[in-house]
């Protein structure tokens, strides 16, 4: 009888060995091989004064909405008037909440193909301990193959190419074969609120529908993925919500000589600590099995044979990622405290206390799940557990189509572009304002091609931002021949 059953398991095994090797033998790689674009003739002298132009004008988007500098954001609008004849001259303008513009080029009327919406932000985040940085960030000097400033790479340089690659089609006669709408936000590292969440709304009421939004958010990563031996052009195909959540504490006040066994400082130090050692539930999603199924064929035999039976060692996966927050990023919902108060004096105990923690929503979960977890890791009836009104709110995005038209023409432009990178589909931790579009667009991805190490990625919101001029002038190339392809499809 044991010898039978321990035949029996040995033929589970073989089995269960030939049907990994099986999978790991037909993980096919999914990189398209297309020959190099021949390059279009701009003029990169004035492409590189024109961002360097665009890095002067302090478009800062400060957290209170209502500290907009009008003068700053309408003299924008002015340069790029003056910039780009040729686009408002020929495509329509509109403007929304006094800032954000919208241009809409109109292709041929003999076609019956859905609009397409390329997104940039006009907008960017302050440039905070200016003596860290070497140039200063609103110079947009031209140094060393270099373009300084806050916003070469978050998200002038994005939509300063865009125009450009416009700006040159319309030169050469161009007329694209649908209508292609491009909207520049004002404030989306302030919520997007007052910008293309307006212009979302409104196309929605207009009865807009478009075959593909493509915005920021993902890019080419050089070097950051362990075992890839080529940079990494990651089109992001979902993101993650976003929620605020404040946690209040009360107890008695009084003062510190006689203290209580439960303050309001200890019971909410307990409550965000509870919260950071019990987190959600970490899982493999689609988005992140699209990434994989991309990624996989092209790494060692070793990680191939691994990736290519994900689901049967989908939790010594999980394992391995959540080791570093960045991969960890991928497979959680995130939990960040962010700000924390208070008390006023050394000898006094507080009767409240506050703690600010923010959320990033991974699929499958969403903002009332992660309200009941905390309620059931709190516990506490003297902790109140309430969503920050002052903040905007998201549950995770969906997922957009991998073989979709579009995903191709993408991936196909970053191919003739760009040839010794891997494309993949993938997931955006952050969120971009592309989600206000979820409900007019088929699909929505997020890619600008900038090609940035780890270090080199700190400098977006961080100190020292700058692109170089080869990266840029290669957006510009990409923008032209993906609208090229878009043409063509
Ligand atoms: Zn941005």
């Amino acid at each position: 009888m044991i010898k039978k059953f321990t035949y029996f398991i040995i033929l589970c095994l073989l089995l269960l060995a030939g049907l990994m090797l099986w999978n790991m033998k037909s993980f096919k790689s999914k990189q398209i091989d297309i020959p190099i674009a021949t390059s279009s003739n701009i003029n990169n002298k004035d492409a590189i004064s024109h961002l360097s132009e665009a890095i002067k004008y302090k478009t800062i988007s400060n957290y209170d909405n209502n500290q907009i500098d009008a003068i700053t954001f309408l003299s924008f609008h002015k340069f790029l008037r003056r910039t780009y004849p040729l686009i408002f001259k020929e495509l329509s303008e509109r403007i929304f909440s006094s800032y954000s513009v919208l241009l809409k080029w109109e292709g041929s009327k003999e076609s019956s193909k859905n609009p397409i919406l390329l997104m940039a932000h006009m907008d960017v985040v302050p440039a905070l301990e200016i003596e860290n940085w070497i140039e200063d960030p609103f110079s947009g000097l031209v140094k060393n193959d270099f373009i300084w400033g806050r916003g070469a790479l978050d998200d002038k340089s994005s939509l300063i190419a865009i125009l450009e690659s416009i700006e040159y089609l319309l030169s050469t006669g161009f007329k694209p074969n649908r209508d292609i709408y491009i909207s520049i936000g004002h404030d989306e590292e302030n919520s997007g609120l007052n910008g293309n969440a307006v212009i979302a709304e409104t196309l929605k009421r207009e009865g807009v529908y478009f075959d593909m939004v493509l915005d920021e958010g993902s890019i080419i990563t050089n070097n950051i993925l362990k075992g890839v031996n080529r940079p990494v052009a990651m089109v992001g195909i979902a993101e993650k919500g976003y929620l605020t959540i404040e946690l209040t504490s009360s107890s008695n006040s009084g003062h510190s000589s006689m203290p209580s066994n439960s303050t309001a400082i200890g019971k909410l130090s307990k409550a965000i600590n509870n919260l950071e050692k019990f987190q959600m539930k970490p899982k493999i999603t689609p988005a992140l099995e699209h990434f994989f199924s991309y990624i996989g064929p092209e790494l060692d035999q070793k990680n191939q044979f691994i990736i290519s039976n994900m689901t049967l060692l989908s939790s010594s996966i999980i394992n391995e990622l959540v080791k570093d927050p960045v991969t960890a990023s991928m497979v959680r919902t995130t939990i960040a405290p962010t700000m924390i108060n208070a008390g006023v004096k050394p000898n006094i105990l507080p009767s409240e206390a506050k703690a600010v923690i923010n959320f990033r929503i991974l699929q499958g979960d969403n903002i009332k799940k992660i309200k009941e977890h905390i309620n059931k890791i709190v516990n506490d009836k003297d902790i109140e557990v309430e969503i920050l009104a002052s903040e905007e709110h998201s549950n995770p995005s969906r997922l957009s189509n991998v073989n979709s038209p579009s995903f191709n023409i993408i991936h196909k432009t970053i191919k003739e572009l760009y040839h010794d990178v891997f494309v993949a589909p993938g997931l955006v931790v952050a969120t971009t304002d592309s989600r206000y579009y979820e409900s007019i667009s088929k699909d929505i991805y997020r890619f600008v091609p900038l090609i940035l190490n780890s270090e080199e990625l700190s400098m977006i919101h961080g100190y020292n931002e700058k692109i170089s001029i080869s990266t840029y002038l290669d957006m510009i190339q990409f923008y032209i021949q993906l609208i090229k392809n878009f043409h063509v499809s």
